[in-house]
């Protein structure tokens, strides 16, 4: 598949994951993992730049997020993992590949291949968390002259500085 099919494959799977769950707004990514039969746990992790992983147990799954984070990184981390496990895990969308996995370990040290998922894992969290026409609507009726302050986009849909800049790059409306 190449990237961009991948990219749209990516934006897809969000938009069908939030039909099914029909999320609040700003989405609760607690209320999500709930929704999807996970469970969520707060960690200190020792490595301080780890911010979450995901792990198989039984049928389901159990996420951990660093509790040093504040609650708009934890947000977009648990959307993250939720990626991972859609995406890489095949979780509910592909018995097949969920019977296969054992371990899923979300980090540099272990996995081959981690640049790529990470990207596609990030990808989705900005899709799921800001949803395309969402994005675009806000834009239209809180800027001005196409121009707005980003701190703004982050505030509505509670994600960071960055989250809210990068999801917008990809959505084609400010340069990289
Ligand atoms: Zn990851």
């Amino acid at each position: 598949m190449s990237s961009s099919k991948r990219y749209q494959a990516i934006e897809a799977l969000a938009e069908s994951i939030r039909k099914q769950l029909y999320p609040s707004h700003p989405v609760d990514m607690q209320e999500v993992v709930k929704s999807l039969k996970g469970e969520l746990q707060e960690e200190s992790f020792e490595d301080s730049t780890i911010s979450g992983k995901i792990e198989k147990v039984g049928d389901a799954f159990k996420i951990s997020y660093n509790k040093e984070h504040s609650p708009q990184r934890s947000g977009f981390t648990i959307a993250h993992e939720i990626g991972h496990l859609f995406l890489h895990m095949g979780y509910i969308i592909d018995p097949e590949k969920w019977d296969s996995i054992n371990d899923y370990c979300d980090s540099p040290k272990y996995r081959q291949g981690y640049s790529v998922e990470e990207y596609e894992a990030n990808h989705f969290a900005g899709a799921f968390l800001m949803p395309k026409d969402d994005y675009e609507n806000f834009l239209r009726e809180n800027g001005h002259n196409n121009k707005i302050d980003i701190s703004l986009i982050a505030e509505h849909f509670n994600v960071s500085f960055d989250a809210a800049l990068t999801r917008g790059k990809w959505l084609g409306i400010f340069d990289w």
